[in-house]
């Protein structure tokens, strides 16, 4: 098991409230160039730290080669990090992802599902890039490697960057509307292993599984309680309550629903680069509710600094 250290306990100052209402300095949503994110993880640490967050976890999709240098500039800005992924999956034909928050660090399970990731997101790239050729971008894979600039695993926004490049759209926005997009034709989803499989892999390593920005998948209320019902099932305990920017009434209704399932709430920007709408650390304010914070699992105790 590798292990990975949260910040010493000497330098953590802030002890985490037990509500979500006017919670401040957390944020369980970060992305760095471990994945699609623009900022080193240690670059990102120091952007954290200079916003006054003092809790963070970086959540790069399907990995965690970021975190051992993210922790190591978090020690020195004395931020506690927690170890974590958003892992792919699929439930019933959609793509969802789930944060993994990893106080224990990883396990063998864990390890060994990392590796499925990182093959299905390879195989997936070639068959994107297959079905992007019939929409004039030829050379796809190589395409998109370029727009990624590092060996890391590709991901649809390289594809996006990519048909940008190209001239066959004429922004990011557009390449995600019309071909990348939920349900479009460079949204490929059945290399993914399915969500009960994530979620095992997620408790076998002591940690908790959180429904990402669970408002962005175009599902019905209906069906966010049957994938809900189907995640707990699993093992899975949490979800985002809010994901950067988020309608009140919306956030309100969800928090309805995760009380109602009693899930743990978690809350991220999903932060990718500077310049954006989003800085680490932003997010709507979450309402008064029943919703418990996740960093008040019994697992997630010593992040929060309450021991
Ligand atoms: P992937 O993990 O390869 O499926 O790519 C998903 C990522 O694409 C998300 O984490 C976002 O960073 C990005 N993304 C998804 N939808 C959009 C969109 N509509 N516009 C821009 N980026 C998006
Ligand atoms: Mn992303
Ligand atoms: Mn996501
Ligand atoms: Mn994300």
């Amino acid at each position: 098991m590798s292990v990975f250290p949260t910040a010493d306990p000497e330098a953590r100052s802030t002890v985490l409230s037990d509500t979500l209402e006017g919670i401040r300095g957390i944020d369980l949503h970060l992305h760095s160039t471990a994945s699609d994110g623009k900022l080193s993880p240690a670059s990102l640490a120091d952007l954290c730290h200079a916003r006054g967050l003092t809790h963070v976890a970086l959540t790069d999709h399907d990995t965690i080669d970021g975190v051992e240098e993210a922790a190591e500039r978090c020690r020195h800005h004395g931020l506690s990090l927690l170890a974590a992924a958003e892992l792919s999956c699929q439930w019933r034909g959609i793509g969802l992802h789930i944060v993994a928050l990893l106080p224990q660090g990883t396990s063998s399970a864990l390890d060994a599902g990392l590796e499925v990731l990182a093959s299905a997101r390879d195989l997936r790239s070639r068959e994107i890039a297959h079905r992007l050729e019939k929409v004039g971008l030829d050379d796809g894979l190589a395409r998109a490697r370029q727009e990624a600039g590092s060996e890391r695993p590709l991901g649809r926004p390289d594809f996006a960057a990519a048909l940008v490049a190209a001239g066959v759209v004429p922004d990011v926005k557009t390449a995600f509307k019309r071909y990348l997009g939920a349900g479009k034709r460079g949204d490929v989803k059945m290399h993914w292993p399915e969500l009960a499989t994530v979620v095992g892999w997620i408790r076998d390593a002591g940690g908790v599984a959180v429904v990402a920005h669970p408002l962005r998948y175009g599902m019905t209320r209906r069906k966010r309680d049957l994938m809900f019902a189907a995640f707990i099932d699993a093992g899975g305990e949490a979800a985002e309550l809010v994901s950067g920017y988020q309608n009140p009434d919306t956030t309100h209704d969800l928090a309805r629903q995760l009380d109602f399932h009693g899930l743990y709430g978690s809350v991220g920007s999903d932060f990718h680069y500077p310049g954006g709408p989003l800085s680490p650390g932003t997010i709507s304010p979450p309402p008064r509710s029943h919703v418990r914070p996740v960093w008040c699992h019994p697992a997630l105790r010593r992040f929060a600094g309450g021991e």
